[in-house]
């Protein structure tokens, strides 16, 4: 249920409606607008009466909310999140721009790449220290050495840095990880997220290979409900009947998630095509279709890269598509 405050209400007032359902049991998301409150209910909301609240003189509108999904819902945070990455934002009209290879593989290759990927206007360096292979005699990644050096590259560059943690007991080794990616095998890993809930820092939340849209943001919603707002949504391809590409990119879950969210919403197209030549023309029309940024896989000798080669671009290739990404943002401005 979502109560409408009317515009510029009398605070006291407003904090004795709350005080009140609180004391019912109810957790109450505030959501402050530039003119308006929007007071989110959360828990079992069958003993308020609607009609009551409706009438008092400082609510607006009562809305039951049908969805699951509450915290994450963009009913009870009308206007979208903007989630900041010391001096980076995603949302909001703010565009991210992720760059780097899958993994990291040394300190000469994760530092030359972070120097490529930044003069071509990228805003964070990803990269994988723990990768989930699908076949166990594949690269894992280096482990706590990868995380080192992308902390180097990060000291190089000054570029945040977003990386996966595949379980939960790896996380006293990711406290000055800018950004903590929830990788696609993970999306419904619930004990990691309601971990992840719990920490004062933005998650990159990838949907599931073979997950939905509402299955997506009941993943979200388990890292908000135990307290961690900052989260961003990723596109990364989904299962179907494709033959020729890795996954299907879903684009048309960037304009449905925007309307049912406002939590930020980026694209992978290096993951959703497998393929490094159909990245660019995916991220140009990711970008057109409203998404608050991108993660793309980089390599600056991808024919040797220890995982994903196939879908990497080499930094030059990335260099031209960073261009052609900003002007198709001035486009539709
Ligand atoms: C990755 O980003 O390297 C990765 C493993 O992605 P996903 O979880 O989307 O497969
Ligand atoms: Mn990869």
């Amino acid at each position: 249920m979502i109560v409408i405050m009317k515009p510029n209400v009398n605070e006291a007032k407003q904090q004795q409606l709350i005080d009140w359902l609180r004391g019912m049991g109810i957790g109450i998301h505030i959501s402050k607008g530039e003119f308006r409150t929007v007071l989110g209910l959360i828990g079992d909301t069958s003993k308020v009466d609607m009609e009551l609240v409706a009438s008092l003189d400082i609510v607006d509108s009562v809305q039951r909310v049908s969805e699951t999904f509450k915290c994450c819902n963009r009913k009870f945070h009308p206007e979208d999140m903007v989630v900041e990455i010391g001096d980076v934002k995603a949302g909001g009209g703010n565009f991210a721009m992720i760059a780097g290879p899958c993994s990291v593989e040394s300190e000469e290759q994760i530092v030359s790449i972070a120097k490529a990927v930044k003069a071509s206007g990228a805003d964070m360096l990803r990269g994988g220290a723990f990768k989930p292979r699908t076949s166990p005699y594949d690269f894992q990644g280096l482990g706590a050495s990868g995380l080192e050096l992308l902390r180097i590259a990060r000291q190089e560059t000054g570029l945040p840095i977003v990386t996966e943690i595949m379980t939960v007991t790896d996380l006293p080794l990711f406290e000055d990880v800018d950004v903590l990616q929830v990788g696609a095998r993970n999306m419904q890993n619930f004990d990691l997220l309601k971990e992840l809930g719990h920490l004062d820092k933005p998650i990159l939340l990838k949907r599931g290979l073979a997950n939905t849209l509402k299955e997506l943001l009941m993943s979200a919603e388990y890292i908000m409900a135990s307290g961690n707002e900052k989260v961003i949504l990723a596109e990364r391809g989904i299962r179907t009947f494709s033959d020729y590409l890795r996954n299907t990119l879903d684009l048309a879950a960037v304009p449905m998630l925007k309307e049912l969210t406002h939590l930020p919403v980026i694209v992978d197209p290096s993951h959703a095509t497998g393929i490094a030549r159909i990245v660019p023309p995916m991220a140009l029309a990711a970008t057109a279709a409203g998404a608050d940024g991108l993660i793309i896989e980089v390599h600056n000798d991808p024919p040797h890269a220890l995982c994903d080669g196939a879908q990497s671009l080499r930094p030059e290739e990335y260099d031209a598509l960073a261009k052609k990404v900003r002007a198709v943002r001035e486009v539709i401005k």
